[in-house]
């Protein structure tokens, strides 16, 4: 789609576009950085685990209840070598229906906050907590993100990111184990298994609360400084 047809169609379906800005966003962050390792236990990751074992045993589980409901199951698309990886929270009905992350109208957002900060779709790897969508769109429940964690440990082993951004309250909560609100999470960069974790607001929510944005904004400006200052 070419550029300007991409931004009507943005347009239209109103989602404000997101635009490249200098940086300068350490002086507004409006809460220190602290490192918090909050990591939990680590799956065990045989050293003969690889994409295709770990894809096949997701498409065919039934380690929970979700796997009567589903349509299918949502492994995660992108760059398997990716710096980034993104981590929302569960597949809604669009991504069921296509067996693809984040292509419903918040996943088209991301993809413009990712290109807000000069990353390609393409060049990460996004994936959720859980691999199957709950009915209505529930909230995961403790035991299906218990059934799940293996898979994203194992996810996140084999691609060796340079961060994680955390998508969204729920996201955030179950990676670091925590019941904090986003208020208090964003803003810091946290770990998960040694690799930095930034807590980014979900696009479904800034799709309803635009005034958030200019917060989100500053979420992935930490994120990319983060990935600097880990290359040195
Ligand atoms: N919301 C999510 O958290 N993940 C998706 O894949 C889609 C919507």
């Amino acid at each position: 789609m070419d550029n300007i047809l991409r931004l009507q169609y943005l347009e239209a379906m109103g989602i404000s576009v997101w635009v490249p800005r200098a940086s300068g966003f350490r002086e507004q962050l409006q809460s220190s950085e602290a490192l918090i390792d909050n990591a939990v236990p680590e799956a065990s990751v045989s050293a003969t685990d690889n994409w295709d074992k770990l894809q096949a045993e997701v498409a065919s589980c039934t380690k929970c209840s979700l796997c009567a409901t589903r349509t299918q199951t949502v492994f995660g698309s992108g760059n398997k070598h990716a710096d980034w990886m993104l981590v929302g929270e569960a597949p809604g009905q669009h991504e069921d229906e296509q067996g693809q992350p984040f292509v419903g109208k918040a996943g088209l957002l991301l993809t413009e906050m990712l290109r807000a900060i000069g990353l390609a779709r393409e060049e990460v790897f996004i994936t959720n907590i859980l691999k199957c969508r709950p009915p209505n769109n529930r909230d995961p429940l403790a035991g299906e993100v218990e059934s799940c964690n293996d898979y994203l440990q194992r996810q996140q082993k084999l691609i060796q990111p340079k961060i994680i951004l955390a998508v969204g309250r729920i996201a955030a909560q179950t990676l670091l184990k925590t019941d904090e609100p986003m208020s208090r999470l964003r803003g810091k960069v946290h770990t998960f298994n040694n690799t930095p974790v930034v807590v980014v607001y979900h696009p479904a929510y800034l799709l309803r609360s635009l005034p958030e944005k200019r917060k989100a904004w500053l979420d992935l400006q930490l994120a990319m400084h983060t990935v600097k200052d880990s290359e040195g």
